[in-house]
């Protein structure tokens, strides 16, 4: 399922359906009318009927019947999908940085992004039920996901990336291809505001763990900068040699 928006409804206005009766179109249209018309089902009705027989040749209005009748029903369950604000807060972002890897770092970025927006866009069925506050992504498969988080891997290698994920217990999968955000929180503490789901992953930072500088390029073996890598490499010599040292004089008075 691809993000509904309303410029794209705006350019099947204009342009009519790219194949004949689009389901997919028709319930974006569906959505549009509903949402920033604020038409009814009976009047939704009436606007699809218009525009079909205006912009699709060969349109009967008796044949299609079921089919707008089922894009009309389908637009109910979704908001019209606009570019809103995903804020992500530092808790989250704490969490992301609690994993190891920055390649599970930035898929999980990407995961959480998606929930967000997802759960900003979805109309829960039962208001009360406790699911409403729960994060999931849905519609987005792992390989679709590691795209956007830029992560290109054997597939050998995605299994492996999942099953991390899955074992640090900050996201649950589903047989259904549900994946559910467990470090997902709403939290006033915002530190990244995305626009839209386009090029997520750009708004992600790799930050030094021990200054916080901004890092460009990451090493495989530490998510440090340069300078706070060889102070630490330093102390670790420094420790090092002061072990030694006390171990030879422990050597040394035990001789005596
Ligand atoms: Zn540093």
């Amino acid at each position: 399922m691809i993000f509904y928006d309303k410029k794209r409804a705006e350019e099947i206005l204009e342009n009519g359906f790219s194949s004949f009766m689009s389901f997919e179109e028709l319930f974006i249209l569906a959505k549009y009318f509903r949402d920033e018309e604020g038409e009814n089902d009976r009047e939704i009705k009436d606007s699809l009927n218009d525009f079909c027989a205006r912009y699709q040749s060969g349109f009967n209005e008796v044949l299609s019947r079921k089919k707008i009748a089922s894009a009309i029903r389908y637009s109910k369950k979704h908001k019209l999908r606009i570019n809103i604000e995903i804020n992500i807060n530092k808790k989250e972002l704490d969490s992301i940085k609690m994993l190891k890897s920055h390649n599970l770092q930035k898929i999980l970025f990407v995961m959480l992004s998606i929930a967000k927006y997802l759960k900003a866009n979805y109309i829960p069925k039962n208001k009360d039920k406790e699911d409403n506050n729960k994060y999931y992504v849905y519609s987005y498969n792992f390989i679709k996901i590691l795209k956007m988080a830029k992560v290109n891997v054997s597939k050998h290698k995605r299994k492996l990336l999942l099953y991390e994920l899955e074992q640090s217990g900050f996201i649950t999968t589903f047989p259904n291809g549900y994946f559910e955000v467990n470090i997902a929180c709403d939290d006033s503490d915002t530190i990244i505001t995305l626009n839209s789901l386009d090029d997520i992953i750009d708004h992600y930072v790799i930050t030094c763990d021990a200054c916080g500088k901004i890092l460009d390029n990451v090493s495989k073996m530490h998510c440090m900068c340069t300078e706070c890598y060889k102070k630490k490499r330093l102390e670790d010599v420094n420790k090092n040699v002061k072990k030694h040292t006390e171990k030879v004089k422990m050597l040394n008075n035990s001789m005596c």
